[in-house]
Parts: structure tokens; sequence; C-alpha cells
């Protein structure tokens, strides 16, 4: 019988199974694709602070970031550029496989072609029925930990529920050239969201929006105007998809079962970013399940510590970000016009977009008072509009 057994070799999954593994325990990964990081729909932007949290090999950087440019929906533009480098470009292919090998060099065992079904409890464990290899496969643990991305039917199989919000994400990479990361803004492009299209490896771009619906139309559309405005050279590509959770379970443990990462909707859900918060939420988990193993305690009640500890690490700043989302999804084309207009003729664009203290994973704060300030500022007739956003960044 194994200690843990982690559902899902992505981020989340590599780095608990690998911190657990290095505390002795016997961990078993079951992954169901051939290999970690087999074709994930995922752009692979982190911010610098998660690569140096998570001393992030090199190897696995496709580029370094440190400018964007924002674009409204009628097309004002907000230049961010500092000299630092603010995120990377991660090759998710490379990274998750060498979590994968980390975690295996420490002593978990990895099962790939295997697929978690359903979930069992006993009197001392839970059998995970899994289909390996295309035949039936069962795995005994004294726990379970759900890394299994979005999943919802794996979260009702092992009790956790499911989403109560969630988007689709898709993507392309292409043949082109830009030299920062844009941004779109615009219910023609992205209703609801935003598209982005940034540099990847030489000669390439990737391009890809969030959507609630007809994601593939919208990337299309978005793909041809890219082409028109010449930072791409051709409309035919692969398109990868991927549904992300905008909200977190109402309850990310159970008796003998935590979740993890996007399984546990640990997103950003401004921008839809998952793999700094989930591997930092894979940290604490580890830590709880460590102490709950040794104390031969993993009962409900021991591991609800192990949400107190995330919610108190990222939970308001998810909540922040989520009430920004809901706002933001309410703004017109005018009204997000307007704000870009306000931000650019005040100054206050380059205050707050320059401003050290916007932390590019810990922003859902700022993204409130910015579109939190446009619905105040309609009710006042547009005359608090650039005092409030000032007020917020001095
Ligand atoms: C188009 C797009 C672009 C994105 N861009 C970014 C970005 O730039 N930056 C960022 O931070 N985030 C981005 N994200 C989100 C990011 O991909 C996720 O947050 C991240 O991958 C979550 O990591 P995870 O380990 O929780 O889950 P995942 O990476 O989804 O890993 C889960 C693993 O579980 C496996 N699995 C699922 N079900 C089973 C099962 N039943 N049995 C066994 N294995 C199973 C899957 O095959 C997968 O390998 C993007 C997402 C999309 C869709």
């Amino acid at each position: 019988m194994y200690d843990v057994l982690v559902v899902g070799a992505g981020p989340a999954g590599s780095s608990l199974a690998g911190s657990l593994a290095a505390n002795g325990h016997s961990i078993a990964v079951i992954e169901k694709q051939p290999q970690s990081g087999w074709k994930t729909a995922c752009t692979g932007i982190v911010s610098q602070e998660c690569r140096e949290r998570f001393n992030i090999p090199n190897t696995s950087i496709l580029r370094e970031l440190s400018s964007a440019s924002l674009f409204s929906p009628s097309g004002v533009v907000l230049n961010i550029a500092r000299p630092e480098t603010q995120a990377v470009m991660l090759d998710r292919t490379i990274f998750d496989a060498s979590l994968a090998r980390s975690a295996a060099g420490r002593g978990a065992e990895y099962f790939y072609n295997t697929a978690a079904v359903s979930f069992e409890n006993n009197s001392d464990g839970i059998t995970t029925h899994a289909i390996s290899g295309g035949k039936p496969r069962s795995f005994t643990s004294r726990s379970i930990v759900l890394a299994c991305g979005y999943n919802p039917s794996i979260l009702q199989a092992a009790g956790l529920g499911t989403f109560s919000d969630f988007a689709m994400g898709v993507q392309a990479e292409i043949p082109g050239s830009l030299d920062r990361v844009n941004v779109f803004f615009g219910r023609d492009t992205a209703p609801d969201f935003f598209a982005w299209a940034a540099p990847s490896r030489p000669g390439y771009v990737r391009g890809g929006l969030l959507a609630r619906e007809h994601s593939a139309v919208l990337l299309q559309s978005f793909i041809g105007r890219l082409r028109t405005e010449g930072k791409i050279d051709r409309e035919k590509a692969e398109v990868s998809f991927g549904a992300i959770p905008l909200h977190s379970l109402k309850k990310t443990y159970g008796h003998r079962v935590l979740a993890v990462g996007d399984a546990a909707g640990q997103v950003k859900p401004v921008t839809g970013g998952g793999i700094y918060f989930g591997m930092l939420c894979a940290e604490l988990a580890a830590q709880t399940l460590h102490s709950a193993l040794q104390d031969d305690n993993l009962s409900s009640r021991r591991l609800a510590g192990y949400e107190r500890a995330w919610r108190k690490s990222i939970g308001s700043e998810l909540q922040t970000g989520y009430w920004a989302r809901r706002i933001f999804q309410r703004l017109s084309d005018k009204r997000m016009d307007a704000i870009f207009n306000t931000m650019k003729s005040s100054g206050i664009d380059r205050a707050i977009l320059e401003n050290k203290e916007l932390s590019f994973d810990r922003h859902g704060a700022l993204a409130l008072a910015l579109v939190g300030n446009s619905i105040l500022s309609r009710l006042m007739g547009g005359k608090r509009a650039g005092a409030h956003l000032t007020e917020k960044v001095k």
C-alpha cells in the first residue's frame, strides 16, 4: 500500500509528489497521458517570483519577458516596460517532465497511460480504480491527492463536489514575430475575458484567448486579426484547448483526500494563470500530509489544516480577483475605452503599470480598483475616476 496516490502529473501533482517522496513517504503518481506535459494547452507564463521561488531551471524557460502592450477595444494602447525581467515563458513539456524526473529521482513511482476512474473507501485506506494501458488496474493507498486539473467527474467521484464557474482557454503557436506580450480587450475579440499574443520560441508567437463559448471561432477570428496586423506569418495552426476553473472548490479536502492546483480551483481569476498558485498550494498540501501521515491521522478534520493554510496564503487574492472579474464582465467596450483613455490622459497608466508594488501574481486588488472605479465613476458622472486611481497607486 502506498502512503499517497497522486492523480495527475502536472506541476501541482509532481511538485507535491517530489516533496513527499523526499520526506520518505511511498508515493505513486498516475497520469492518463503517455508522459508529463504531453500536449498541454498552456502559454506557460509565470512570474519571476515563481521562477525564483521554485528554482525553475533555465532549460525549462523559452523566454524572459519584461514588457507588454495592452490594447483597448478601439485600439488605445497602454505600454508597460520595465528594465528587469517580470515573467518567463515555460516550455511546459520540458518543465513538467523535469518536475516528474525530480520526483521519480526521490523515489516517487510514475504510472503513465493510467487514468483514475473511481475511488473506494476501505477501513485502512482508499482503492483507486484506474484504466492502465487499456486494462483495469487498482491501487491502494492511505490517502489520495487529486492534481488532475479541471476534471469535475473525478472530483465528484472523490466526493469533493464541483466548480461553480469556469472558462475555456484556447491557444495556437504560429510562425510570426513579436517583441513583447500583447493583450487585447473587447467584446468582438474575447467577450468577458481577453486575448493574448506572446513571443515564444524564436520565430513563433503563442496566441490565445479565454471565452465561455465559441472559443474556437473566436480564436480563428483573432488569428486573422494578428495576421492582418502583421504579427504572424500565416493563419493555419494546431489549436489546443483546456478548461480553467475561475472559482475554487468549496471544500478541497475530505477523509483521506486533498485536491491541489487547478483541481482545487487555485487559479488567478483575473488571468486564468494557475501554475504558480498550484505549486504554492501543493507545497502546503505536502506539509499537511507529511505530518498527518506521521501521526497516522488522515481524517477530514486533520486534513482541514491544508485548506486553512492555502486560504490564508492566497484566499483573499482569489476572492478579490474573482470580484474584479465579475465587474469586468459587465463593462461595455465603451466603458473599457474610457478607462484606458482616463489612464492615458492623466498619466495614471505609467504610475500604475510601472509601480513596483504591482505584482504579477497578486493584482486582484488593483484590478478591482480599476474596474470598480469605472462603475463608481459612472454613478458619479465620471468625476472621480482619476482621483481614485491616483490614491490607489500612492
Ligand atoms: C490556453 C491556456 C493557456 C494558459 N496559460 C497559462 C499561463 O500562461 N500561465 C499560467 O500560470 N497558467 C496558464 N494556464 C493554466 C495552467 O495551464 C494550469 O493552471 C496548470 O496547468 C495547472 O496545473 P495542475 O498541475 O494543477 O494541472 P494540469 O497541468 O492540468 O495537470 C493535470 C494532469 O492530470 C492528468 N489527469 C487528468 N485526469 C486524470 C485522470 N483521471 N487520471 C490520471 N491523470 C489525469 C492530466 O493529463 C494532466 O497531466 C493556461 C491554461 C490554458 C487552457
